[in-house]
Parts: structure tokens; sequence; C-alpha cells
């Protein structure tokens, strides 16, 4: 039987990356600036719509902070970030000295729960005389967060919004890209997400003037001389025009890569309709459509008969990398210390403890997919 190894998220080439690598070469331009950087923030610009303007940075996280940096997060301020996340979303928060709050999820998509949220809102005002500076929702997995019900909170306690749309490239909340919500969005191209620059991001931003200062910001704050003289703190996070090359020609191939997403989750769905006690993180209702980046399932052990862990590790003996859910951030040893907002539902360390990322990359077979789901017939077969 065919036992090589299946991955849980792979790059996948389109075959014209290596085009505009060359191009750059070409033309010299082997520098963190040039055409395909351009061409790579208009080709983004173009498939989020909604007239933002993009900056494209070395990485996600870099986009994070730079969008806290203009939203004036400082020392001794609080930001509110979901719970349910990786670290990225919430670390450049205690890059500039401030606090995380965590708001945990809400059992549909798994992403910040806006009672909670307003819940923290009003708690914190109530304990600290001030409001936090940011709200950081994500869209983890690439299933879009509740945004009508979190842009009013946000708008009713006039607190700016960016979100982490990371994982939920082409992911859509009611016929709207992730991405365009909030006054600031990031992206990540990271080797594993749904385009890949090699390693990359983009902070989206509503108007030029953030886009300039982000790009001011990014080349180490320069100011307009022909010295070099700097009045601010600048940062060194602009993408190199080799690495937007590959973004451009990622671009080409991403309609695809979310329609694979999709497909390989809807295959995982029939091969294992009828599985006791296993269930899928699902769009809720016609108005969210996930890009499906990861497929993630809950095995219910109660009902299933055998639990995530020994999922897992039988998937391990068969050579297949699966990967339990995000740890949410309050459960971090690093956040031990930052204030928490939840309730006795535990939606996020539920789904952390019972949850698993199946492998869902655009170069997986239909036979792959069956011997992943051959794992789990066959252990829910030696119980039922
Ligand atoms: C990947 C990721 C990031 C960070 O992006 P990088 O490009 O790796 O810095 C931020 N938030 C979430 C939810 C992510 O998955």
């Amino acid at each position: 039987m065919n036992n090589k190894r299946i991955w849980l998220s792979l790059a996948h080439m389109g075959g014209q990356e290596q085009q505009f690598i060359q191009e750059a070469f070409d033309t010299n331009w082997v520098v963190p600036l040039g055409p395909n950087v351009d061409g790579f923030e208009k080709d983004l610009e173009n498939y989020l719509g909604e007239e933002k303007h993009i900056v494209a940075l070395s990485a996600g996280t870099a986009a994070i902070h730079l969008a806290l940096v203009q939203l004036g997060v400082g020392p001794g301020d609080e930001v509110i970030c979901q719970s349910f996340t990786f670290s990225a979303s919430a670390n450049p928060i205690k890059y500039l000295g401030a606090e995380p709050v965590f708001v945990d999820s809400e059992p549909e998509t798994w992403n910040m729960d806006p009672e909670l949220l307003r819940e923290a809102i009003e708690e914190r005002i109530r304990v600290t005389g001030r409001k936090p500076k940011a709200i950081i929702p994500v869209h983890l997995y690439g299933m879009p967060a509740k945004m009508d019900e979190i842009m009013t909170i946000a708008c009713a306690f006039e607190i700016p919004v960016l979100e982490d749309a990371a994982e939920a490239l082409g992911a859509e909340y009611k016929g709207q890209k992730c991405g365009t919500f909030g006054e600031f969005a990031c992206l990540s191209f990271n080797g594993n997400k749904m385009i890949t620059t090699s390693g990359g991001g983009a902070l989206v931003c509503s108007t030029k003037e953030e886009a300039d200062f982000t790009k001011h910001l990014a080349t180490q704050a320069r100011d307009n001389a022909p010295h070099y003289q700097h009045s601010k703190v600048g940062y060194n996070y602009r993408l190199s025009n080799i690495c937007a090359g590959i973004g451009r020609g990622q671009m080409l191939v991403l309609q695809e890569h979310v329609e694979a997403r999709r497909r390989i989750n809807k295959r995982y769905r029939q091969l294992l309709a009828g599985i006791p006690g296993i269930s899928f993180q699902s769009n809720p209702s016609p108005d969210f459509n996930s890009n499906m980046w990861l497929t993630c399932i809950v095995v219910d052990a109660a009902e299933a008969g055998f639990t995530r862990e020994e999922l897992r590790l039988a998937m391990e003996q068969e050579n297949i990398e699966t990967r339990p859910l995000w740890k949410p951030m309050h459960l971090q040893p690093v956040f031990a210390d930052a204030p928490y907002y939840g309730n006795e539902t535990k939606v996020s360390e539920r789904l952390f403890n019972d949850g698993l990322c199946l492998p869902s990359h655009p170069n997986l077979t239909d036979e792959d997919l069956e011997r992943v789901c051959g794992v789990i017939n066959k252990i829910a077969a030696k119980i039922h």
C-alpha cells in the first residue's frame, strides 16, 4: 500500500512564479521594492476590491505591528484580541508595551463572540477608566467572523478594528472579501497559507495616507532629505521584489486554490458522513463563505468512542500529518496574566481539546483523501 507522507498544508506553485523572478533578475530589481512589489499590491487591491490600499510587507506579523503603531497603541494601553488564534495575532501588542485582553469564541464560526466582546469592552472601561485601543478579530481557518455584530459594537464604542485575515484570503462574508471590513487588516503569505511568497504579508489600509505612512514606517521612516534623516522610529518590514514575484505568480492561481480547498472540504464531508461523533467547522449560513484553508473536525469522544489524540496518533502511524487546533492565547504560559473574557461553555478550550486539522492543500489527490478518511473509518469501525 502507498505509504508516502501526507502533509497538512503545502505550498502549490502555479507555474509562472519563476518568470516574475527572472524578470526581477533581468532588470536588476533584486531589492526590497520594485515592479513586482507594485504589481503584487495592485493584484491584491483588484482582488479584494472595496477601494482598499495594500502595502506588501515581510510578514503578516509585521502588518499587525504596523497597524497597531498607526492606531496609537503604546505602553499601558489595552488591545482586545480573539483568544482562539495563532500567537502572531497577539505578540505585536506586547512589542509595543501594551497588554492584550482575550475574548473567547462563539460556537458557530469559532471566532470572536460579539456578546463577550461587548462585555469585555464595558468591563475594561469600568476597571481601567479607558477604552481598549483596538479590536483584533480573526477569521480562523478561513471562516469569516460575525463581522456585522463585531463592527456594530466597535462602532458604538468608537474602537477601530484590525482584522486578522492571515488565513482568510478569498473568504467572504455577505459577498464581501475578508480583510476589507476593518480600518486595517493583515494578510499572510507564509509557506502554508492560502498563497505563499516564501514568507511575507500585507497590510490592507482604508486610505492612501495610511498606506503611504505604512510604507514610510516599513522602510526605516526616512525623512525626505538627501542624507539619512529620521524623526521617528522605523522598521525594516518591506517585502522583497523577488518574493513579490512569487506572489504575482500565486495571484494567477489564487482562485483555483480557493476552489481546490473548498472541494477538498466537500470531499471530506462525503467520505466521513455518518461516522458518529465527527463534526466539521461549517459556514453557519449562506452569509459565510469560508475559503476552507484547513478542513477542521471535532471529535466528540463520548459519541465517537475514541479521542482526538487517539485519532491523531493513528494518523501519524499511517504517515499522515494532522494537527490539534490552535491552543487559545488565554491558556498560553506567555499570556497567563492577561485578562480573559469567556463563559462556562469554554468554546475555544473545548475546540483545542477535541479538534483536529486534516491535510488540506491543493496537491492532495482523491486517493490521499481516501487514505486519510480510511484511518478514521478504521478506528470508528473497531468501536461501533
Ligand atoms: C500566519 C498567521 C499570522 C502571521 O503571519 P506571518 O506571515 O506568519 O507573520 C497571523 N495571524 C494568524 C491567524 C496566522 O495564521
